[in-house]
């Protein structure tokens, strides 16, 4: 799993925010609660156009309900190391339903689309943060 020391040796001060791109997500992916632009690392792009691809081909596009954001710099809540979120390798989804320590609610079938694409998912951490995926590596 990716760590914050990683993430920050490899890509810096979040608060410089280098490798931060707008991407302009391709008509194909748009669907309900997916951002047209979306603020994020642009190592994130690839990994979560592969995923976007997985739930429209497996028919799972409607499972996302809320898209409830990537770049946010800020610490691991309740933590002291920061979050995956502050270099924008993170996002979070369906946040009302799969909060911190509680029980997800997203299908095995949602999750492998995003793990099948290069994700670790919260939702099976000892801490449970089901609206969570992260970048698998870096
Ligand atoms: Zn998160």
């Amino acid at each position: 799993m990716v760590t914050s020391a990683q993430a920050l040796k490899k890509y810096g001060d979040p608060t410089l925010e280098r490798n931060m791109v707008v991407w302009d997500v391709p008509g194909h992916l748009e669907m309900g609660a997916i951002p047209k632009k979306l603020y994020c690392n642009r190592d994130l792009i690839g990994p979560l156009s592969a995923a976007f691809n997985n739930l429209l081909a497996r028919g799972k596009a409607s499972e996302l309900k809320t898209w409830d954001g990537c770049f946010n710099i800020r610490k691991k809540r309740g933590l002291t190391s920061m979050s995956l979120h502050s270099w924008g390798i993170a996002i979070d989804v369906n946040a009302a339903w799969n909060g911190l320590n509680m029980t997800p609610t997203l299908s095995p079938e949602f999750v492998k689309c995003f793990t099948d694409a290069g994700f670790d998912w919260g939702g099976t951490w000892t801490r449970k943060d089901g609206m969570h995926f992260q970048l698998k590596s870096i």
